[in-house]
């Protein structure tokens, strides 16, 4: 995969920087282990920061399909990973979605794409909640959208500022979602472990 990765321009410079913050650090750079670090760091935080040249917008335009089903669709377990924008550490988990469409459908690998691109940069979990829920109501126009994201923030883990382990939910809905039964539905669906291992 990734000999695929275009990398952005500033990488060089990025790398640059990335030496300089490891002599500030108290490490020298130029030790073995150390020689090509720089440039590593520098390629991972373009590919961990990709969804800046990312669109989910268009994304789920380009699969929309014509569909008279109006039931809850529900994309669920979508692993993600993501940079909390405060200390530029991981936070990650999964995320649910569920719609009620009106009209359109999308494919469900483009719900996980729209997730993927979102997370893919520097993000708190309240608003990566919040931007997967419109760009899914504001692109597909359903009856309703929600979200829930559950995390682990590793900024809160490592630091010790958390019981290991804890978990942060986060939720967003609209339309149809803002009743509490229809909710409930979408989160005994979530909650069921049928597929789960
Ligand atoms: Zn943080």
């Amino acid at each position: 995969m990734n000999s695929n990765i275009e990398f952005r321009e500033g990488l060089d410079e990025l790398a640059g920087h990335y030496r300089y913050v490891l002599q500030l650090l108290g490490e020298n750079p130029d030790r073995e282990g150390l020689e090509k670090t720089p440039m590593r760091v520098a390629k991972a935080m373009q590919v961990l920061t990709r969804g800046y040249t990312q669109d989910p917008h268009k994304v789920l335009t380009d699969a929309l399909f014509a569909e008279e089903y109006n039931q809850m669709v529900i994309v669920k377990d979508i692993d993600f990973f993501s940079m909390c924008e405060h200390h530029m550490l991981p936070f990650y988990g999964k995320a649910h979605v569920a719609y009620i469409p009106n009209g359109h459908i999308t494919g469900l690998s483009k719900v996980a794409r729209v997730v993927d691109i979102f997370s893919h940069r520097l993000q708190v979990q309240e608003r990566l909640t919040q931007q997967i829920k419109d760009c899914i109501q504001d692109t597909l126009h359903p009856l309703g959208t929600m979200v829930v994201v559950e995390a682990k923030h590793m900024c809160m883990q490592m630091r010790g500022i958390e019981k290991q382990n804890s978990i942060t939910t986060t939720s967003a809905f609209s339309g149809a979602f803002n009743q509490a039964k229809t909710r409930e539905e979408f989160m005994n669906l979530v909650h069921s472990n049928t597929m789960r291992g």
